[in-house]
């Protein structure tokens, strides 16, 4: 096995669980979420502050990461960690979502997918094998296989047709994987899809799951579809998982999504919603999510969040945090984003604590009837 990964509490009344997964840049407790680094930088946070907040995790997006500064200027570093000066683990997810939500031209073929870049139109091509060799240039911790992710109501035939892609795909990439012999702590997970059909979910665990990779991703949820139908999904998805493996949901970091995520048994979890609305002057609170910019807020002497000790909360006043963002100074976006990573920081600690005492559940209610009271 190239990493390990322990199963250290179970919930008991659900299929949420504690672990430590060790990874080649440091062992870190589970369930967690992955501040995303499109760039090789978490945006308008510095890694330091991350570090200083515990993160043991950020993404890196290969198909940014592709495009520019391209893989032979990382190269010379011999990965995104000393290139980006981050010490922690990281992952980077394969390009196949961001092919199919960023490139302005993209052709899927079973060899591969071509598309145009979205920076300056020129074409590429990415393949499973080219795929797995970026992120080897990236030195990822937990790289990702190439895979065909499709958007909600499509017919079946082309989810089938999508997931029998992935399917290959996922074992070119092993056999990729494989000859270059990876070093201990580094992972390569296959990526779970089938769209909204069960049966397409189901056997895409059959097909994946016994190819024996150490963890595994679900991708395609969290796609734009009602809240009702990801529930439906991820349960029945859940339940698919080998319990022994770290079981990553690609794309959601909102409170209500990672509550849900862990009650299924998800493990680790990613998305540039909690840093992108941040920079937008929206930030969690324990009572829902809350517009800086508003003009309520104009003569607020009081925190974001009082129970918060993130540099936001503990230093400077919601007024002035919102006359950051009417001025456009750039302190602003970077105090919301601090905090909106500490709160899910601080959010994902109190978790691991409820299962640590099989109650997770009772956390759940309370937390979710807090956040959906009293909107702010
Ligand atoms: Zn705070």
């Amino acid at each position: 096995m190239s990493i390990k990964f322990t199963v250290t509490e179970r919930d008991g009344t659900s299929l949420a669980r504690n672990g430590i997964l060790e990874l080649a840049h440091g062992s870190m407790e589970t369930p967690a979420f992955m501040p995303v680094g499109t760039n090789g930088s978490v945006k308008a946070i510095s890694h330091q502050k991350l570090e200083e907040m515990g993160v043991p995790l950020i993404l890196g997006n290969t198909y940014h990461l592709y495009l520019r500064p391209g893989t032979e200027v990382i190269d010379a570093y011999g990965g995104l960690h000393q290139f980006s000066s981050w010490k922690g683990n990281i992952l980077t997810d394969s390009g196949g979502f961001q092919v199919f939500s960023l490139a302005t031209f993209r052709k899927i073929t079973e060899e591969g997918v071509r598309f145009r870049s979205h920076i300056d139109g020129s074409y590429h091509e990415l393949t499973p094998e080219k795929v797995v060799g970026i992120q080897n240039s990236l030195n990822s911790d937990i790289a990702m296989v190439l895979d065909v992710c499709t958007p909600p109501d499509i017919e079946y035939r082309e989810a089938l047709k999508a997931l029998e892609i992935t399917t290959a795909w996922a074992k070119r990439s092993l056999k990729e994987w494989q000859l270059h012999d990876p070093a201990p702590g580094r992972a390569l997970f296959p990526i779970l899809q089938g769209n909204f059909y069960k049966d397409l979910r189901q056997r895409s665990a059959e097909e994946l799951l016994p190819l024996d990779f150490p963890g595994v991703a679900v991708g395609g949820l969290s796609v734009g579809e009602p809240f009702p139908l990801f529930l439906e999904m991820l349960h029945h998805t859940g339940e698919l998982l080998p319990p022994e493996k770290p079981h990553y949901l690609m794309g959601i970091g909102t409170p209500e999504y990672i509550l849900a995520a862990v009650e299924n048994g998800i493990d680790l979890f990613d998305c540039v919603f909690p840093t992108r609305i941040a920079r937008n002057g929206s930030v969690f609170t324990p009572r829902g999510v809350m517009a800086l910019k508003n003009a309520r807020f104009e003569k607020d002497t009081g925190p974001i969040d009082s129970e918060c000790d993130c540099t936001a909360c503990r230093r400077y006043s919601r007024a002035y945090i919102r006359h950051l963002f009417k001025a456009k100074e750039i302190l602003g976006p970077m105090l919301a984003t601090e905090h909106n990573i500490h709160f899910l920081m601080r959010m994902t600690r109190n978790i691991r604590t409820a299962i640590r005492n099989s109650a997770f559940r009772e956390y759940k209610e309370a937390f979710l009837d807090e956040y959906r009271g009293k909107h702010t």
